[in-house]
């Protein structure tokens, strides 16, 4: 793991204080190059899915490196206006959004991907074949770390189960829909390719039922790695083995297919620092915990989805290590980590969570009326403040007085 130096961490905790997230700028560029290298040769696109971090300066790096965008929400869809996306390089894959939103995006001239037979009904009577569509189809498969993650399965709300393709299309039939795209997105940190494989296996059964169909869309969800030696998603074998299925299952309807994916956490996970400081040290019978300036507020993934991330104590690297329950300072149970191993860990030192950069700001929250951190961007050995922190009046700023 390529990480930002412990000197580097401390002097953006003592310029910006804490707690701040940090993103590396220059990992989000390894990691697109990996994704890019081991598709070389096929003809794919990928489509940042921007719900992970959508702080508008890392959506322009990661435009600069010629990736679109997948958005889920009309909001996201604005950002990725404000960072500079064309249309043509935005995606808006639906989740049970309200019509009015997919109108929207329509006169925005998006990519619009449609998850149930509602809207896409709705979006027949009013467009017919005049605006390009996506079909987002659940393949009823289990995939992704965690039930929590899973969205492909077959208790999921999301997307059209493939069981109802008579009934998409009597819809096609019925309103001559130009379905361009068939997309899944099964789920995050999958981490065998051959869940992949799976989804893609049950669209070729698919394909030759849609006659105008110019893309597969194959969605995220790579796994990274949290841990040390943690295992990851072998992007180079899931280039080669999904350009091999694709070349074996020539499109029916002889138009070449242009393969699609929105990695989100595979881009940005590793690119995000989460700098804390100890509070409090609190020994009791339990365990000796360590109570930081943060809690689930600012990082939700420990209590929302048992997610693992790195800790280290960066202010006393030389410690002896000791066992710590690491907490938060939300007046609810907030544990990070119970019985992790860290050097010594002292009031006033510096706690660096890793893995940061995916659904980590971007799920943060006011609650017990704590203040959201800021943001900080390094890029090619330069340090920006990418977000204020929070002060006091962003509180009352809705509240009527
Ligand atoms: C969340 C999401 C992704 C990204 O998932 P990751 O696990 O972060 O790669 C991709 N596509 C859609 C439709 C999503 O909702």
């Amino acid at each position: 793991m390529d990480s930002i130096s412990h000197a580097t961490l401390s002097k953006i905790a003592s310029d910006f204080g804490t707690p701040v997230y940090v993103y590396d700028c220059n990992k989000i560029t390894s990691q697109y190059q990996r994704l890019t290298n081991a598709f070389n040769g096929g003809d794919v696109r990928f489509f940042y899915a921007c719900k992970a971090l959508t702080n508008v300066n890392i959506l322009r790096h990661i435009r600069s490196l010629g990736a679109g965008v997948d958005c889920s929400s009309i909001n996201e869809v604005k950002l990725a206006v404000v960072a500079g996306f064309l249309p043509s390089e935005i995606l808006y894959t639906s989740n049970g959004i309200d019509f009015a939103e997919i109108e929207e995006a329509q006169s925005m001239g998006v990519h619009i991907n449609i998850d149930s037979l509602s809207n896409l009904e709705k979006f027949g009577k009013k467009f017919g074949h005049s605006y390009p569509v996506g079909i987002r189809l659940r393949p009823n498969i289990m995939a992704g770390g965690n039930l929590k993650i899973s969205t492909g399965h077959e208790k999921s709300k999301f997307g059209i189960s493939v069981n109802q393709l008579d009934k998409i299309l009597a819809l096609v039939d019925r309103y001559d829909l130009f379905v361009q795209a068939l997309h899944i997105h099964t789920g995050s940190d999958i981490r065998d390719v051959d869940v992949f494989l799976k989804g893609i296996e049950i669209l070729f059964d698919q394909i030759p039922f849609f006659k105008e169909l110019e893309i597969i869309d194959l969605g995220g969800g790579m796994k990274v790695p949290y841990k040390k030696d943690d295992e990851e998603t072998d992007i180079p074998l899931l280039g080669m083995k999904v350009l091999e299925a694709f070349a074996e299952h020539p499109n029916p309807n002889g138009k070449p297919l242009q393969i699609w994916f929105e990695p989100g956490k595979f881009l940005v996970s590793e690119c995000g620092y989460f700098i804390t400081q100890v509070n409090v040290m609190k020994q009791t019978g339990a365990a000796n915990f360590a109570s930081v300036n943060s809690g689930f507020n600012h990082l939700i993934r420990p209590m929302f989805y048992d997610s693992y991330h790195r800790i280290e104590n960066i202010s006393n690297p030389g410690g002896d290590s000791q066992s710590y329950a690491v907490v938060g300072n939300i007046c609810e149970t907030d544990t990070f980590a119970w019985n992790r191993t860290l050097q010594e860990v002292r009031e006033g030192d510096l706690l660096v969570f890793y893995n940061a950069g995916a659904y980590g700001f971007e799920m943060s929250s006011n609650f017990n009326s704590r203040l959201k951190p800021a943001e900080v961007m390094l890029k090619d050995g330069e340090v920006t403040l990418i977000r204020n922190r929070e002060d006091f009046d962003d509180l009352l700023r809705h509240q009527v007085l």
